[in-house]
């Protein structure tokens, strides 16, 4: 196998050395900021030149509107705001909502994987457009692997889309996620692959990495309910040992973890067997927050959505979707609080993608953040979260040229960042003002 690896890694260097000698040079775009936010500091900086050399910024040039090269092509944004492409850490692009059961067994039993995932191409086009420009997809909802063959679409220049870190089918216990409650004499098709002991553990973190994907996710609790003191309870999913094994055999083979959870013992078992992100996590003990900042677990709070479905699942008798949204303002106050590291995610795709995700961003400022911190949590937050610091995350010589752009200052009205009327990915303009 490491044989077979080595010989692919030089016949790869080979083909690039080879182009590198026939191709023309890379393209040069100058970019004239009115105003840049650069991703690294908060204070804005005015008329500013950026340098793309092919995918790549080049460099970042303050108080000035400058473009060396004859022939060079220019890009003015005098009148806009310019600011790192942005980043959702939890979306679902094979996923067309699902406020209600309902919505989600039609996509399971009445789609097949092939529609599926057209409309999920359609998802990530839009999801460029509507600025964001890197995303990890936290679960394709019983198809398959097929995240990460839009991944590779995306990446062979097939279609348009986001940089995409994807994580496969996710996982969770036999008998606990949908497609639930139908005859025992019919065989359903799941969301996820049931994963149970410690053994199965191993041996589906392995097939998924297999498989391509680029991040483990499981599901740690289910069946919610608001307790009187407000915390809010569950039933895990995983036995504490299983989830271990299931975290360790990720990190032996260098791969990342994200876990759903979103109430008391899932959380725990998450935290206590060292997962690199909590998923929702609408509620969460004190003692977990201190131990999410300890050992750097991130927490992706995704409240759009709760606020999205609450109404729907309510109507439908779950009431405790209304309590979760109260829950939610106040265990994202104390991990502020706490000091944990917050990345910004969505879980677009549990809401239709007509609908632009950046509405989080409002709300995570209702609950207390500064528009500063909020854009910071889909920046350098979220690059760090997945790997990425030195590549995304902000505009700077060397990072990759992802770079959106919106018409007023977002630091103001941080409705703006719902505005993006430019982006550029990886030196390619998708969109223009
Ligand atoms: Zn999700």
């Amino acid at each position: 196998m490491k044989r077979v690896r080595v010989l692919f890694l030089l016949l790869n260097s080979f083909a690039g050395a080879q182009t590198a000698g026939t191709s023309a040079p890379p393209k040069i775009t100058y970019i004239w900021c009115g105003t840049l936010y650069d991703g690294k500091q908060d204070a804005a900086q005015k008329t500013v030149t950026l340098r793309i050399v092919g995918n790549k910024i080049d460099s970042v040039r303050p108080n000035t509107k400058s473009a060396e090269e004859k022939g060079a092509e220019v890009i003015d944004l005098s009148n806009s705001v310019c600011l790192p492409g942005l980043i959702d850490t939890h979306t679902h692009v094979l996923l067309q909502g699902d406020i209600t059961a309902e919505d989600y067994d039609v996509q399971l039993l009445k789609w097949s994987t092939p529609y599926r995932t057209i409309l999920g191409t359609v998802a990530a086009k839009r999801m460029l457009g509507y600025g964001f420009t890197t995303i990890r997809d936290l679960e394709t909802e019983g198809a398959g692997y097929a995240d990460v063959d839009i991944k590779k679409a995306i990446n062979d220049g097939v279609i348009p889309g986001p940089r995409m870190q994807t994580s496969g089918r996710a996982m969770d216990v036999t008998g606990a996620y949908p497609i639930l409650g139908y005859s025992w004499e019919l065989r359903m098709p799941k969301g996820v692959q049931e994963v149970d002991g410690v053994e199965g553990g191993h041996k589906a973190v392995r097939e998924q990495i297999s498989n391509g994907v680029d991040w483990i996710k499981v599901y740690s609790d289910r069946s919610y309910y608001a307790r009187p003191d407000g915390v809010l309870e569950d039933i895990p999913t995983f036995t504490l040992d299983e989830l271990r094994a299931i975290v360790d055999e990720t990190h032996r083979e260098r791969h990342k973890i994200a876990s759903h959870a979103m109430a008391l013992n899932g959380v725990h078992n998450s935290v206590e067997a060292g997962v690199d992100s909590i998923e929702h996590g609408n509620y969460i003990a004190d003692a977990d927050l201190k131990t999410m900042v300890a050992k750097g677990i991130y927490y992706v709070p995704t409240l759009y959505v709760g606020e999205y479905v609450a109404e729907g699942r309510a109507a439908a008798g779950a009431k405790v979707w209304l309590d979760m949204i109260r829950i939610h303002e106040d265990t994202f106050r104390r991990a502020m609080k706490a000091g944990v590291k917050i990345a910004f995610g969505t879980d677009a795709g549990g809401f239709a993608w007509k609908i632009n995700p950046a509405k989080e961003f409002p709300i995570m400022v209702k609950y207390g953040m500064t528009p500063a911190q909020a854009l910071r949590s889909a920046n350098m937050s979220a690059a760090e979260l997945l790997g990425m610091p030195d590549k995304i995350g902000s505009i700077e010589a060397g990072k990759f040229a992802d770079i959106v752009a919106v018409p007023g200052d977002p630091m103001a009205d941080v409705e703006q960042l719902q505005k993006v009327n430019f982006v550029m990915k990886d030196g390619v303009v998708y969109v223009k003002p």
